[in-house]
């Protein structure tokens, strides 16, 4: 059958041309939103996702300029070099809203793009964060099919894509600049709550603010760390976030980083705490989903539609509370469609 002939494709190695290009060709479909192609995409991720599970997912987040392609490049070449495969995916929230986009036109990782160990994938382009993210969801998995050893999945730090690439990484890394400021604006927008790992990078340029960097940081996430103290004989073996410095750019700390993700990887798969991420991931994804296409299904549902102008209008001008007017909502939608099934 055609999906069985893209399962084998993807995930037979031994022509790395043709699994780049059936790689693509899922991701393409994928992506669709066609009904036919998405029936399609939903049979392929079916049979991929045995061939799924191996790699390691590593979520790379930090704002413009901090050196998130200049760090993927390095690392990726580094990885390349132990003998590995990475896979490199991005979730891009500008495009979605203004169809520009943050992480690139530029030209991005470019000897990595080169080498045929690598497989680097731009953000789709279209629709909701949530669409993106599952887009990219499921770009994980074809990559993990093809049996790329690390997917990397970065993000722009601004707010939901860093949640999103959490949701959907074994471990959330956050790049930081050397300066204080900055630090202190992380730690307040609640990204640092997410990292298992603060990598402070540029640190050729100003060692001593690195250093001071990485002090304050550490001590705000032992802060962070007390707030959520579980029982203390089980935070042994439960894994700390660590600060390191690096550059990027002259290489330097790349060997570090790769120790502190081999280090967390190696914990988290002892305690449980992988499987039980990746599980937490997927149940809550498929939740997210399912009150998306709830909620698309209800807005768009005719007793819901004809009555909505109405009800909002209501609600803005204070004449209906909005929880009432939900219920009345909630209600109008449910005995339309207990009729229509008498019917
Ligand atoms: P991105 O927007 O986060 O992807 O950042 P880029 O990787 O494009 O880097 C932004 C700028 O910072 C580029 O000019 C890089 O050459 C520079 N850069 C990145 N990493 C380092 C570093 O470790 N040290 C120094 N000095 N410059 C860096």
């Amino acid at each position: 059958t055609e999906v069985a002939e893209r399962v084998a494709a993807i995930t037979q190695g031994d022509n790395p041309a043709l699994q780049r290009r059936a790689m693509a060709k899922a991701i393409t479909l994928l992506e669709s939103t066609r009904a036919d192609h998405r029936a399609l995409g939903d049979a392929l991720l079916t049979a991929l996702l045995p061939h799924t599970g191996q790699s390691f997912r590593l979520g790379i987040s930090g704002v413009p300029g901090v050196g998130k392609s200049t760090f993927i490049e390095t690392l990726g070449l580094y990885l390349i070099g132990k003998g590995l495969r990475v896979a490199v995916l991005a979730i891009d929230p500008s495009s979605t809203v203004s169809g520009g986009s943050i992480l690139g036109d530029k030209t991005r990782m470019e000897q990595l793009s080169m080498r045929t160990e690598a497989y680097i994938r731009p953000s789709p382009s279209s629709g909701t964060l949530g669409g993106v993210a599952e887009k990219t969801r499921e770009a994980v998995l074809v990559c993990e099919a093809a049996g790329y050893d690390v997917v990397m999945v970065e993000t722009v730090g601004v707010g939901q894509s860093e949640i999103a690439v959490h949701g959907m990484t074994d471990m959330f890394c956050v790049l930081q600049l050397p300066n204080a400021g900055d630090d202190l604006q992380a730690i307040k927008k609640g990204v640092m709550e997410l990292a298992d790992l603060v990598v402070i990078n540029k640190a050729d340029i100003d060692p001593n603010a690195a250093t001071r960097a990485q002090a304050q940081i550490t001590s705000s996430l032992r802060l962070l760390g007390m707030h959520g103290s579980h029982d203390p004989a089980a935070r042994g073996a439960l894994w700390q976030p660590r600060v390191i410095q690096i550059s990027a750019l002259l290489g330097d700390g790349v060997e570090t980083f790769w120790e502190a993700v081999s280090s967390y990887r190696q914990m988290q798969t002892s305690n449980g705490c992988l499987a039980m991420r990746r599980e937490k991931q997927s149940l809550a994804w498929m939740w997210e989903r399912i009150d998306h296409g709830l909620k698309l299904a209800f807005r768009s549902h005719p007793a819901v539609r004809d009555m909505l102008p109405a009800v909002q209008q209501q609600v803005a001008s204070g004449q209906l509370a909005a929880s009432t007017a939900a219920r009345n909502l909630l209600q109008a939608q449910s005995a339309a469609a207990m009729i229509q099934k008498a019917d």
